[in-house]
């Protein structure tokens, strides 16, 4: 059993922000207990896509600044990262979008890339596929997690545990929805991952969260609460409660349930009855991709998930052979031959280095040919609704 406050909060106001922050915090021991002066710690917040804060898709830059701010008083010294979800944007621009460039230039933190440092193969049990985790998230002494609170089509809802997704660099994360397609089956990789890397810290941005459809197509909801605690199954059993998610629709908890993980947080702070969001509005899901991939049987699951599959490729026409992206590719899947260089898919682990790496921008990510012909005729159909209109 292990402490999880819950601390009011309406405002991303830094004077207000920051004492609720450190409040939360202290009711779970204060800052102290969890950062020693000198150790190196990485702020890993929800950076899915380049979004501004204001659409409620990424932690809040003044929830982190809070969390910067707090983290100093302890003598840490701070680092920021996250590998976003994986789309044709890259990490400078979710940077940017997101508030964290500026925020990082006037906090003096530095931000990190987590696809430019290669992997480490974790195997997990159960015949799950190995993970492959970002080199550099084991440079620092300490990671702290910073979630939002969000309400998500295939899991239910996003916070402690899906949060650590992030520390998978590149498309990887999506490759995994391929190889378990169902909610059930990705949870049990989630939990494994946080077991084998837990945050010592986890402070839940849930000021403004996300209800309906998240976790980016929601509507944003003031819930006006900040959550911190060090386990993060008893974060998302809290979590669950406040936003009515009953155990049937959470897949996360059966997942470490399964696991032999016992819960029974101490609630500290704010009691649930007041804590709780009357009406949340849980996803619609369900998404059409979720109703797939809940109830089609798992060889036609697999077979979609692989149609939609998202992979780096070279531009050989861009290509200037400067070999970077050969000599940094952590499985060794880029081979050369005739002044060309290709990528092997069957070792590649989509982890992006050599697409983040790349001066000339000539490693593309793209979708499979049957993904890019769907895409290519429903936009057709937006074009066409357009100018009917
Ligand atoms: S890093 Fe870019 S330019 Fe250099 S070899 Fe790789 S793809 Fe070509
Ligand atoms: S080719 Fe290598 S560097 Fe590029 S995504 Fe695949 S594993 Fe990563």
């Amino acid at each position: 059993m292990s402490k999880v406050s819950i601390v009011k909060c309406s405002t991303y106001s830094q004077n207000v922000l920051f004492d609720a922050v450190k409040h939360s915090v202290g009711l779970v021991g204060g800052i102290d207990a969890f950062v020693k002066s000198g150790e190196k710690v990485l702020l890993k917040p929800n950076l899915l896509m380049a979004a501004v804060p204001e659409k409620g898709i990424t932690t809040h830059p003044e929830f982190i600044r809070a969390v910067i701010r707090l983290v100093k008083t302890a003598g840490g010294v701070v680092s920021l990262g996250d590998s976003y979800g994986g789309t044709s944007d890259s990490v400078d621009k979710v940077w940017g979008d997101t508030g964290m460039l500026k925020l990082a230039q006037e906090e003096g933190v530095e931000l990190v890339k987590l696809e430019t440092s290669g992997v480490r193969e974790f195997k997990l049990s159960n015949g799950l596929p190995e993970l492959y985790v970002s080199n550099t998230v084991f440079e620092f002494d300490k990671v702290i997690s910073l979630p939002k609170l969000k309400t998500h089509a295939l899991t239910t809802f996003t916070c402690a545990v899906k949060n650590m997704y992030g520390v998978i660099p590149g498309v990887r994360k999506s490759d995994y929805h391929r190889f378990l397609p169902s909610p059930d089956e990705f949870c049990v990789l989630l939990s494994e991952l946080v077991i084998k890397i837990p945050p010592v810290l986890t402070i839940v941005d849930g000021i403004i969260g996300m209800e309906g459809d998240g976790p980016s197509a929601g509507i944003l909801r003031e819930c006006g609460l900040i959550l911190a605690g060090s386990s993060v199954f008893e974060i998302d059993e809290v979590t669950a409660r406040i936003m009515g998610v009953p155990d049937e629709l959470n897949p996360m908890k059966k997942a470490y349930m399964s696991l032999g993980v016992n819960i029974s947080p101490e609630i500290v702070g704010e009691t649930m009855e007041s804590a709780k969001i009357p009406g949340f509005v849980l996803p619609s899901t369900k998404s059409v991709q979720s109703i797939l991939l809940t109830y089609l049987p798992k060889w036609l699951q697999k077979m979609l998930m692989r149609m939609f599959r998202m992979h780096m490729k070279i531009n050989t026409k861009k290509c200037v052979l400067c070999m970077t992206c050969y000599k940094r590719c952590p499985k060794n899947a880029i081979t050369k031959n005739r002044k060309k260089l290709k990528i092997n898919l069957n070792t590649c682990v989509s982890c992006m280095c050599c697409h983040e790496l790349c001066k000339y921008k000539a490693v593309d990510l793209e979708y499979t040919l049957f993904a890019r012909v769907l895409l290519k005729i429903k936009s057709f159909g937006k074009i066409n609704s357009n100018k009917k209109k």
